[in-house]
């Protein structure tokens, strides 16, 4: 084949920067390039054996699928093959010329970030962020100068060479292969010969291979030896629970969910019956980036009868548990059932719903026994948890047993059943205060008359809060009630530590409404005219003078003001203004209403200004910011008068 010589690419940028730092190898554990290879020629032995479902003569001579490795202690290379799928022409430029994965580039994004605020501790850090990803192909270039890769297509005859020292560029030119599949052949660096014996093969193989479901032979160690099988080559989730360690299980979640983190739990079981599937799940340890992201789909391999299905089925899980990645093995569906019918396929519906059970159920038993462990995995999931309950309204209740929130009553987290035993005598909803943070929701003056009660109120804050509450509505009986929203009427609820209930009723109620507070409240109202629902006395402030509520029908407000950011909604619905009676600000004014029947510059100007102020600890912004400076430096200069 020498009419069509050698052609050179340049990698896509990425690429070259990834290479650039696995280069300069701030990794650790250079061994892992093994695993790496050893994992891709196992999902190209996969993809085979699943287009062979439709094309058995792609598997040429029906041989078996495997992964040969072996070392040339001469040309100083190892080499990992595969009678797998093989690439063509294209695949090599596709596949080892851009950075495809979205792990990669969310690794690269991270490393970039780490870069920026690198003054502190370099290196270190960097080394613990790169074990949480893997790098894939690429890592061959941690122990390698060189990197070839010969490989032929299955169910075609052209086979190509791609080439590499990894310094940006790469080169294709026509090869020969006798049979469908891949070799990577790695050259060593001068410093990484250990990679030529055989013993640490071995052990590295049964370090992190094991698992894979294809035999991993050794090939031609020494003259005349027999090929070797080095792992057991039987599917993980095959096995009996008690013969597997739980590195075992770790590197099987690092396989099939190309995560690098810890699993955090880990769900391996067999359901018999009518329908009978084994499952091994994983919830991951951290969150994945783009787990946000809508095109994210689930992360569930699915395999029938040990065949390798399909990667990225939607329809394993609810999307609530898109973060659960695995695989699904089930002997009762058609080997033959075609990737697009999955959807419409009943057992697969069947296998959902008790997938979805199976986790949840898990969770459940972690929320009870070990608090502490399941907040970690609260904070990384629990807004995606939440999404179920408004989604599944089968499994709501369940979902709403396993949620946890913030609140003021600790730092810790807290369940809802533990919040309603907690409950003030009298006290008939469950409070909930929105906000970004829980920190910025702590702050609101609408919680301080909660506070000076003793009564708790949850934060939500994570935005999908605003969507599930409506739909729920109520726990165990109470509702769910937004303390900036509608009357709080606290005056029902017993303070803490007060002898009886004749006492408890107006500690906050009106406490003693000033004199001419009607007259005021009637002047702000005038002021003010459409810019606000109402004017009010509230019972929910100790210490400020003023604060917004929304009316009882009406949009919460912090959900109103993540709608108008997200440009989904243009106009604000008016909110009530609440006065404290029990300020002394309201108070004179209530004195200077009565005095002059309502009618003063400074009751239009303080009307204003303290509806700007209350708009202000809102985190919101003045409307009119020219007017509310004329009207600050008016009564200021009143006051200095
Ligand atoms: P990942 O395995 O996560 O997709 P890699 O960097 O390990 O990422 O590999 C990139 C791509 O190169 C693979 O998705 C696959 O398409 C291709 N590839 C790598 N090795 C092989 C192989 N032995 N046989 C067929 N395709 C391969
Ligand atoms: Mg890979």
């Amino acid at each position: 084949m020498t009419a069509q010589s050698q052609e050179t690419f340049g990698f896509q940028a990425e690429v070259g920067k990834l290479l650039d730092i696995v280069a300069h190898s701030l990794y650790s554990q250079k061994e892992i390039f093994l695993r790496e290879l050893i994992s891709n020629a196992s999902d190209a032995c996969d993809k085979l054996r699943y287009a062979a479902l439709t094309e058995p003569n792609l598997i040429e001579g029906g041989s078996e699928l495997r992964v040969s490795l072996s070392v040339d202690a001469k040309a100083k290379t190892v080499t990992v093959a595969d009678n797998g799928i093989g690439m063509s022409r294209d695949d090599l430029i596709d596949a080892l010329g851009t950075i495809a994965r979205s792990g990669t580039q969310a690794f690269m994004d991270t490393l970039k970030s780490a870069a920026e605020a690198k003054d502190k501790k370099k290196n270190g850090e960097d080394m613990a962020l790169i074990g949480q990803f893997g790098v894939g192909f690429y890592s061959a270039f941690m122990v390698a100068d060189k990197v070839e890769v010969v490989s032929r297509r299955a169910g075609s005859d052209a086979a190509w060479r791609w080439s590499s020292d990894g310094q940006g560029e790469f080169t294709i030119e026509a090869a020969e292969r006798a049979n469908h599949g891949t070799d990577v052949i790695v050259h060593l660096k001068k410093t990484e010969k250990e990679y030529l014996e055989t013993a640490r093969i071995e052990t590295i193989v049964r370090t992190y291979s094991d698992h894979i479901g294809i035999p991993v032979v050794l090939t031609g160690a020494k003259d005349g030896e027999e090929d070797r099988t080095l792992n057991a080559a039987s599917a993980l989730w095959t096995r009996d629970k008690k013969d597997i360690t739980a590195d075992q299980y770790k590197e099987f979640y690092h396989h099939v969910a190309h995560a690098f983190d810890d699993p955090w739990l880990t769900i391996h079981n067999r359901v018999e019956g009518v329908l009978s599937y084994t499952n091994l799940l994983y919830i991951p340890s951290t969150r994945p980036f783009d787990l946000f992201h809508p095109e994210r789909k689930g992360q569930i391999k699915l395999y029938v009868k040990r065949v390798f299905i399909t990667g990225d089925t939607e329809t394993l899980l609810p999307s609530y548990l898109r973060f659960v990645r695995g695989v699904v093995d089930s002997e009762d569906i058609d080997l033959n059932v075609s990737r697009e019918m999955l959807q419409l396929n009943p057992a697969i519906t069947k296998i959902r719903k008790g997938l979805a059970k199976r986790v949840i159920g898990e969770l459940k038993k972690k929320a009870d026994k070990t608090p502490d462990d399941y907040a970690v995995f609260w904070e990384a999931f629990g807004a995606v948890i939440k999404e179920g309950l408004y989604e599944d309204q089968d499994n709501a209740e369940r979902l709403l047993e396993i949620s946890r929130f913030k609140s003021t009553h600790a730092d810790t987290l807290t369940s809802l059943s533990d919040y309603v035993e907690r409950m003030k005598e009298g006290q008939e909803a469950i409070y909930y205060i929105t906000g970004e943070d829980a920190e910025h929701a702590a702050q609101s003056p609408q919680l301080e008359g909660f506070r000076a009660k003793g009564i708790e109120v949850l934060y939500m804050t994570d935005p999908v809060d605003e969507f599930w509450m409506p739909s729920v509505g109520s726990f165990a009986d109470k509702p769910f009630k937004s303390a900036t929203r509608g009357g709080a009427d606290l005056s029902k609820v017993k303070k803490d530590g007060a002898a009886d209930d004749a006492k408890a009723d107006d500690d906050t109620k009106n406490a003693e409404t000033p004199k001419g507070f009607d007259v005021l409240v009637g002047a702000f109202k005038t002021a003010l005219g459409d810019v606000v629902k109402d004017v009010r006395a509230s019972d929910r402030l100790t210490d400020s003078a003023v604060c917004l509520v929304a009316d009882e029908g009406d949009m919460d407000i912090h959900l109103e003001r993540l709608l108008k950011q997200h440009k989904q909604l243009a106009d604000t619905t008016p909110r009530i203004l609440e006065l404290n009676p029990a300020h002394d600000l309201v108070k004179k004014l209530a004195k200077l209403a009565e005095d002059k029947a309502g009618k003063d510059p400074v009751l239009d100007d303080a009307a204003y200004l303290l509806l700007d102020q209350a708009r202000i600890v809102e985190g919101e912004s003045v409307p009119d910011a020219p007017a509310f400076a004329r009207r600050m430096a008016s009564v200021m200069a009143r006051g200095l008068a």
